[in-house]
């Protein structure tokens, strides 16, 4: 099946970084809206923060993925001094590809983490990386095209059980 995730996990915080290690990740891909921050929000939450410090402080790169905007995603790498790339074009998985080469690193060195099944764990299987499914942190505000996924995502998830 191919968007079922490798990995389920509520929070990006309760994501197991002993796990990660054991199954030879590297690198952490994240997403931004609801996986970081709440959706739009400028900030990330503190726990998040404090996972991703936690990470590179374990030897973990840690890379912001989104679909977004540049500006969008600066406050969120200054924040967290880590490198955001933007409109990655989720769930394709080819600018993800190339940057992951570009660092010399291969797919399989990588977890794509993200709250959704259509973007982030699609693409994360394109690539060939192991995927971690979350929760969205924040379902009032977002994009319609969103809302219209997660109505998707929500059968999805009824019928695998995940
Ligand atoms: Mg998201």
């Amino acid at each position: 099946m191919c968007f079922r995730p490798d990995t389920r996990a509520r929070r990006l915080w309760e994501v197991n970084l002993y796990a990660m290690r054991y199954l030879g990740i590297k690198l952490l891909l994240l997403d931004a809206d609801n996986t970081l921050t709440k959706w739009n929000d400028l900030n990330a939450l503190p726990e998040a923060a404090e996972f991703v410090r936690t990470a590179k402080a374990a030897g973990f790169g840690v890379v912001v993925i989104s679909n977004n905007h540049a500006d969008r995603l600066e406050p969120i790498s200054k924040q967290l001094e880590i490198n955001c790339l933007p409109d990655m074009h989720k769930p394709l998985a080819k600018k993800t590809k190339a940057f992951v080469e570009s660092i010399g690193l291969q797919p399989r060195d990588c977890a794509v983490i993200g709250d959704q099944i259509l973007t982030d764990v699609l693409m994360g299987k394109r690539l060939g990386a192991h995927t971690v499914l979350l929760d969205p942190i924040d379902l009032t505000h977002e994009y319609k095209v969103t809302k219209f996924n997660r109505n998707i995502e929500r059968l999805i998830k009824k019928l695998w059980k995940i």
